[in-house]
């Protein structure tokens, strides 16, 4: 998609702190972190949010979800908070599928 700033990473069109890449994944550092231990997983793939990327490709969305968990404890937590904000409403803001995983201090619920 020409337009979407998380493409543009995958392409290497934009820098970013990359943590890890697969064949469905590009994983990179947040630029705005909310915890020691901030991280965006994105798909290759582009898709507006999680829940369609699943529908386009299960195995895309598989392939994320276990690098959330495998870059959690690569960063040495067995605790973490993936989240996948859907919607403005909910505080969207880039609309390229991104689970954020979190961790490194407490994190409390209900998220604010
Ligand atoms: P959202 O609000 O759930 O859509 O999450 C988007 C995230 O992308 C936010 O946490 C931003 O800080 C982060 N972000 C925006 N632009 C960049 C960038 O260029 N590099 C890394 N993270 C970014």
């Amino acid at each position: 998609m020409p337009d979407c700033l998380f493409c543009k990473i995958v392409a290497g069109d934009v820098p970013a702190e990359i943590v890890s890449t697969t064949d469905h994944t590009v994983a990179f550092r947040d630029i705005n972190p909310q915890a020691p231990t901030h991280v965006l997983v994105i798909p290759r793939l582009h898709a507006p949010d999680a829940a369609s990327l699943a529908l386009a490709s299960p195995e895309a969305a598989v392939a994320l979800l276990v690098e959330t968990r495998r870059i959690a404890m690569a960063e040495g937590h067995d605790s973490y908070r993936l989240v996948f904000n859907t919607g403005e409403g909910a505080g969207q803001t880039v609309f390229h599928a991104h689970g954020h995983v979190l961790a490194g201090r407490d994190l409390t619920w209900p998220p604010g």
